[in-house]
């Protein structure tokens, strides 16, 4: 799961208080197995390691077609930015279309 990280979190690099206590955050993040990443538009994101609930032992979706399946995995991915980081793990894939003028 990857969730986008609020940018004020971010210290000045020139306020050294502030980046210690990021740099300390991101160290209790990992301790708690949470990895933080850029996207590729430079985004901070989070990945939380948690398995949905609702996935099934053969990886179905559990909730599929019903009301608890959340709008947001309904709509999943809505860009290439969403697959950032899961490359190895989603067989989605974006393909750039060239269109023809004229
Ligand atoms: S699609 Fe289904 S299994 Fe996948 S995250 Fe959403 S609710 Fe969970």
């Amino acid at each position: 799961m990857f969730l986008p990280i609020n940018p004020n979190v971010i210290p000045d690099e020139n306020d050294e208080k502030k980046v210690a206590e990021f740099e300390d955050w991101v160290k209790w993040m990992e301790l708690h197995g949470v990895s933080l990443f850029y996207s590729q538009n430079g985004s901070l994101m989070a990945n939380l390691p948690i398995k949905c609930t609702a996935l099934t032992d053969d990886k179905m979706c559990g909730v599929f077609g019903t009301e608890d399946r959340p709008e947001m995995c309904k709509t999943y991915p809505q860009s290439g930015l969403d697959l950032d980081g899961i490359e190895g793990v989603c067989t989605f894939k974006f393909r750039k279309v060239e269109r023809k003028v004229g």
